[in-house]
């Protein structure tokens, strides 16, 4: 009896250690590392442009180019790359899709350069608006979107206003018109904004609401990124007023929110959101979340309660059941990773990469095998033999594609395989249908980075 009641014991502190484990990075909005994110809504479907990160090389590389796409804006998915062209490229920053022309305009810097970009639907394939469609170095000549002596800039923020004038905005500042070809800068109009802070400045957000335009540009860097505006009711060139409380956003230590930086302002009707990158897990490794941002009487914005929750859905979730499985495990877990603060010391955090992080329904939190594991596998158990209709497992870094083995199984020992493919895929997430019925299902990742940030199945 004794020794029952020391199992007992013994187990219960197993649950509790395992209920206890952390996710520091609560909800981001897409199962992936992203930065920079512009997010716009088109016939019912939000579309997500961002810098894709977690490749671990700092500014020296970045994800392939992607465009995300949800209708309740909470399932996302994206499925090859979104500009052939640019894929080897250092891609960062792709500003948001506008229509114009009967076509669609995006404004990446790749490798340091800005450039229209244009395609035929807001997902893309996007190719180069001017020119041969190829990157050249340092840049393509005919291509950049500042064709004067100084080509340089990075973060392009679009506005088309009501009149149907468009508006270019990008770092340390600068505006100035689009001719009506989207592609071309009237360069005679850059001019140099007068902020507040003067500070260096990037990642601007613009955009109009009951005829007042606004101006963010953020300050910092790092875990000390701000957001500042000010305000005009005249034109993108101002003139503008700043309000007394300028900021909109920063760092929350209680809620653990550390360098809100680039991002946007969307809006859906009349409820407006501000979408961040935070800086959480060092250097290129952000994801980005989104808050709800709010207004004064008298336009000025309210300063934004930045949180890692996320906004949930926007739409109606489609309804599908669900299934909930009870628990996971792993042929192995990576070590737990303490990482390193940047600049601010009070940003401690330390990741672990449990296996119940794949049903946790939170974008932010993992599981990721153990560095020498020959396995790389992950076992659900829905409790009892159900009907499987379908499964979505959303891999760790989705851009650089994945292969899988997918099996079922009653008993948990004999095993049939189910789904899975042998040949490299980028997209997220990856989908399996008719399973069949089945206890258990088991996952061997075969190629691709051997980690789930989420897995779902119906
Ligand atoms: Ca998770």
């Amino acid at each position: 009896m004794k020794l029952f009641k020391t199992l007992l014991a013994v187990s219960a502190l197993c649950t509790c250690a395992e209920a206890q484990e952390v996710n520091p990075f609560g909800n981001p909005v897409v199962p992936d590392m992203t930065a920079d994110a512009s997010i716009i809504l088109v016939d019912n479907t939000f579309y997500y442009y961002a810098t894709t990160d977690g490749y671990g090389r700092h500014l020296e590389t970045s994800g392939p180019p992607v465009v995300w796409k949800s209708k309740d804006f909470v399932h996302w998915s994206f499925s090859d790359n979104c500009f052939p062209s640019a894929a080897e490229q250092k891609y960062w920053a792709p500003s948001k899709a506008v229509e114009a022309n009967g076509k669609w305009y995006i404004y990446p810097t790749i490798n340091g350069y800005m450039y229209p970009a244009v395609a035929e639907s807001p997902d893309g394939p996007f190719r180069l608006a001017r020119g041969e469609d190829k990157f050249v170095l340092p840049y393509s000549e005919e291509a950049t979107l500042l064709q004067g002596n100084d080509r340089g800039g990075i973060d392009i923020e679009v506005f088309v206003d009501d009149d149907g004038q468009a508006y270019v905005f990008w770092g340390m500042r600068h505006v100035a018109r689009l001719e009506p070809d989207m592609t071309t800068v009237d360069e005679a109009s850059i001019t140099t904004l007068q902020t507040r802070r003067t500070e260096y400045s990037e990642g601007p957000i613009f955009f109009k609401r009951n005829g007042i335009y606004y101006y963010l540009y953020t300050i910092g860097g790092d875990e000390r990124y701000e957001y500042y505006y000010m305000m005009s009711r005249v034109s993108p060139f101002g003139p503008y007023e700043t309000p007394e409380n300028d900021r909109v956003s920063t760092t929350n230590i209680e809620t653990g929110v550390f360098g809100p930086g680039h991002g946007c302002v969307f809006n859906d009707g009349d409820d407006y959101y501000f979408a961040f990158l935070e800086f959480g897990r060092n250097s290129t490794n952000r994801q980005t979340y989104v808050n709800k941002m709010e207004f004064n009487e008298d336009g000025t914005i309210r300063p934004v309660d930045v949180t890692l929750n996320g906004v949930g859905a926007l739409r109606k979730v489609k309804k599908s059941k669900q299934l909930k499985p009870v628990s996971a495990v792993a042929s192995s877990v990576m070590e737990p990773l303490k990482i390193r603060h940047f600049k601010d010391e009070r940003c401690q955090r330390t990741e672990t990469f449990s296996a119940s992080f794949v049903l946790d329904g939170q974008n932010g939190s993992r599981w990721m095998a153990a560095d020498n594991d020959t396995k790389n596998q992950l076992t659900i158990d829905l409790g009892k033999k159900k009907k499987i209709r379908s499964s979505e497992i959303c891999f760790v870094r989705p851009t650089a594609g994945h292969a899988y083995i997918l099996e079922g199984s009653v008993d948990g020992i004999n095993w049939e395989a189910c789904g899975g493919h042998t040949y490299l895929r980028k997209q997220s997430p990856h989908t399996d249908k008719n399973i069949g019925k089945y206890r258990y299902l088991r996952v061997t990742i075969t190629e691709g980075i051997k980690g789930i940030w989420e897995w779902r199945v119906y």
